[in-house]
């Protein structure tokens, strides 16, 4: 892992030759990102935006500037993932504050969003994101239908928490309740039900690489068995749902097939598997 320079290679020192500086020592960690990265934690501690930086490429760190500069590589070429160091993630047109509580949220799951504002009721509807997190699905999908009646859950206070500074901040209208899955929730309730649940097998390798350490073990993985969590909504899914109302899931690029039997078995029907970008099985959807 590449050494952190000292605060003294940043005080006095141009913006473009520290941000070299800072790209090459994070270039084994964050690859492509790597120079992205440096322009985003320069941002967070000189308060120069990235446009600004490469406005005025001569502009000099002071020396308490460059000390917490350092600081924050730091942190980064330590492995922590440069969303908890800023404290907040891009999440389709929202920025969303985030911390350890909750799992970072993805570019892919926002397949979910589309997905869901593709299928979903054009007018009203009830919608339930099950495990929110920061909120990410929920508040996307509150600020794209304000006629959506939205509740979003999740069993971890802290993450509702974070959930709701969130929603408060933007403005958004979505309920946030404490809770484990389905249980709770009132027969033939919904019109979409939607979760980004753990689905990382409890024994996979990549638990413990690169942003996953630093994330909430229980929004990764639900443990030995990475479809425990879906086979637990698919127990109450099919109950919930109003007649043809729509279950959507993330899950593991590994998993669809999988996921269209379990889902096939709580006799869901016109199931389907969707690829994200990547091309990779990431959300299965059915209906009742
Ligand atoms: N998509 C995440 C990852 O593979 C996992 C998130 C989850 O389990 N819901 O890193």
């Amino acid at each position: 892992m590449a050494r952190a320079p000292s605060p003294a290679t940043f005080a006095e020192q141009r913006t473009d030759e520290i941000l070299t500086r800072a790209a090459a020592a994070l270039g084994a960690l964050a690859g492509a990102a790597a120079r992205l990265e440096a322009e985003l934690l320069l941002e967070q501690c000189s308060g120069w935006s990235r446009t600004s930086q490469r406005a005025w490429p001569e502009r000099r760190l002071d020396a308490t500037t460059a000390t917490a500069f350092a600081a924050l590589l730091g942190r980064r070429l330590d492995g922590e993932p440069i969303a908890y160091i800023r404290g907040t993630q891009a999440f389709w047109t929202l920025e969303l504050g985030v911390t350890p509580d909750t799992l970072i949220p993805r570019p892919e799951t926002e397949l979910l969003v589309e997905t869901a504002l593709a299928r979903g009721p054009a007018g009203t509807a009830t919608v339930l994101d099950l495990g929110t997190g920061s909120g990410a699905i929920a508040l996307a999908l509150a600020s794209e239908r304000p006629r959506w009646r939205i509740t979003a859950t999740d069993r971890s206070g802290a993450a509702l928490a974070v959930a709701r500074a969130n929603r408060d901040r933007l403005g958004l209208e979505v309920d946030l309740v404490t809770g484990d899955w389905l249980g709770a929730v009132a027969t033939g309730s919904c019109d979409l039900i939607l979760s980004n649940p753990p689905y990382i097998d409890g024994d996979d390798p990549h638990l413990d690489l690169g942003d996953l350490r630093f994330e909430p073990p229980g929004a990764l993985t639900p443990g030995a068995d990475g479809l425990a969590a879906i086979r637990t909504i698919l127990a109450e899914a099919p109950r919930c749902l109003r007649p043809g109302g729509w279950l959507m899931v993330e899950h593991g690029c590994d998993q669809g097939v999988a996921a269209r039997a379990l889902f096939g078995a709580a006799g869901l029907v016109e199931v389907a598997t969707l690829d994200d970008l990547a091309g990779l099985d990431r959300i299965t959807l059915g209906r009742r």
